[in-house]
């Protein structure tokens, strides 16, 4: 075990070392050779080395660099070298985080990472915490305790008894509201098209304006980070108006929470602390592996009524039992990582990865403006919407810039313009991987133009 644990730290070692040379995307050739996997399932056993030099030899040229510092697609993170490392103990570890009885360790990892990020996001500090697989779980999540609390205030227990019957809620969301967060709305019954849409301003904003009157029970779902454009809805104002009515104010913060943890970009979330429910990623801006968010939510009774496999009560101060806060039971250790993000970077070195990325994009809107290119936000976090001239035009830069592999950007449509999207989201990229991706996209404009 031990040799074969050296020898695949050696093949990931060089994967990393190589990922500054290769292209981004995988080639062609890379791609045809994931044939070779098509095999019948072996009869006999195989020697775990074998298996590991296969995987490396094939699997390793198919991946999409997105562990390197020239990915920008959607909104990924890189993984910090604590929490890769963090995370393969762990797997030596193999935790079952259900209970404290089956992993003390990972009971106790997550009480701490949870103190810590209620601290760094300036969340109140006796919120529940969930360790989920994802923003879409923690929307899922924050939105079960939502729906949970303002239902048994009706006096209906909906745990227990269902939706058949119950009270109508009233959702409100906008029209920008992150496609995950209507998934989730339709897992709980409250219906993915049920809802009451907010119109947004030019940035994706909702605007406050245009906020309905509420009357009777409901949960307002806000973001904090729109994945086009970065920006953030008016929370602060938002939580004041929903709370006038009794209603429950969810936030969907897959990558925009951790805006709080830097003192530059935080008071775009003012008065984010004064929503009910949180939900976030630690896969994107915190840097740690999949499959890794988090759902915060102030009424801790909420959450474990929501998701406690049976209605016990848990005592304040007893052991923490993982998988009472989550969907799932049994499941990984994941609060490891998080807690090794965390312990590495400090506060100091969080806030400066947040803060490097922010100017790393802000580098590019100014590099491409320079160039000639038409930005289409307001660049307040990571993210930048570029077009080049027309719509065809940028999907041909676009398609290029893929294919060239220097960088790694995908397409968006934004308040009808085709764009293309820059996420700066990994504590990997440097200088110097921005301005080798600016020249790469100026060139792909160029012969996307025929010069
Ligand atoms: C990425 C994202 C999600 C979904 O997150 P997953 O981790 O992919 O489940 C939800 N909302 C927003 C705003 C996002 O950026």
């Amino acid at each position: 075990m031990t040799d074969l644990l050296a020898h695949v730290a050696r093949r990931a070692g060089r994967y990393l070392q190589g990922l500054n040379e290769r292209s981004v995307a995988p080639g062609a050739p890379a791609l045809e050779r994931l044939a070779l996997l098509e095999e019948p399932l072996p009869e006999c056993p195989t020697a775990p080395e074998t298996v590991i030099d296969l995987l490396d030899r094939v699997g390793s040229p198919a991946t999409m660099a997105s562990a390197g510092g020239r990915f920008f697609g959607f909104v990924h993170g890189g993984c910090l070298p604590a929490a890769l490392a963090a995370n393969w103990l762990a797997g030596a570890w193999d935790q079952n985080a259900v209970l404290y009885a089956t992993s003390p360790v990972a009971s106790r990892l997550e009480e701490v990472a949870q103190d810590w990020l209620l601290d760094v996001l300036g969340l109140p500090e006796d919120c529940g915490a969930a360790f989920v697989s994802g923003a879409t779980m923690a929307n899922f999540t924050g939105l079960a305790a939502a729906r949970g609390a303002l239902l048994k205030r009706l006096g209906w227990d909906v745990e227990a008894d269902g939706l058949f019957g119950a009270p109508p809620l009233t959702v409100v969301v906008s029209e920008e509201t992150h496609p995950t967060v209507h998934k989730a709305l339709g897992l709980l019954g409250l219906g993915r098209r049920r809802v009451t849409r907010v119109p947004v301003d030019g940035q994706g904003r909702m605007r406050a304006d245009a906020f309905p009157k509420l009357d009777g029970p409901a949960i307002v779902c806000v973001q904090a980070g729109n994945v086009n454009t970065g920006s953030v809805d008016p929370v602060g104002r938002i939580c004041d108006v929903a709370h006038a009515s009794g209603a429950w104010v969810h936030v969907d913060g897959a990558f925009g929470l951790w805006a709080k943890a830097s003192p530059a970009t935080a008071p775009l979330l003012a008065g984010v602390e004064k929503a009910d429910s949180w939900a976030t990623d630690a896969h994107k801006w915190l840097n740690v592996p999949y499959d890794s968010g988090l759902a915060f939510v102030r009424d801790a009774a909420a959450l474990s009524r929501a998701m406690a496999l049976t209605a016990a009560y848990i005592p304040k101060g007893a052991r923490r039992d993982p998988g009472q806060y989550t969907p799932e039971l049994s499941r990984r250790a994941r609060g490891v990582e998080i807690w090794a993000a965390l312990r590495s970077l400090g506060r100091s070195g969080l806030a400066a990865m947040i803060e490097r990325t922010c100017g790393h994009a802000a580098r590019f809107a100014e590099g491409l403006r320079a160039a000639g290119c038409e930005i289409l936000n307001d660049v307040v976090l990571n993210q930048v919407l570029a077009a080049f001239g027309d719509a065809g035009t940028t999907l041909r830069v676009i398609e290029r810039i893929q294919q060239d592999g220097e960088c790694w950007c995908g397409g968006t449509t934004w308040q009808g313009r085709t764009a293309m999207r820059i996420s700066v989201s990994s504590w990997a990229t440097t200088i110097s991987d921005v301005d080798r991706s600016l020249a790469a996209m100026i060139r792909a404009w160029r012969e996307a133009r025929g010069e």
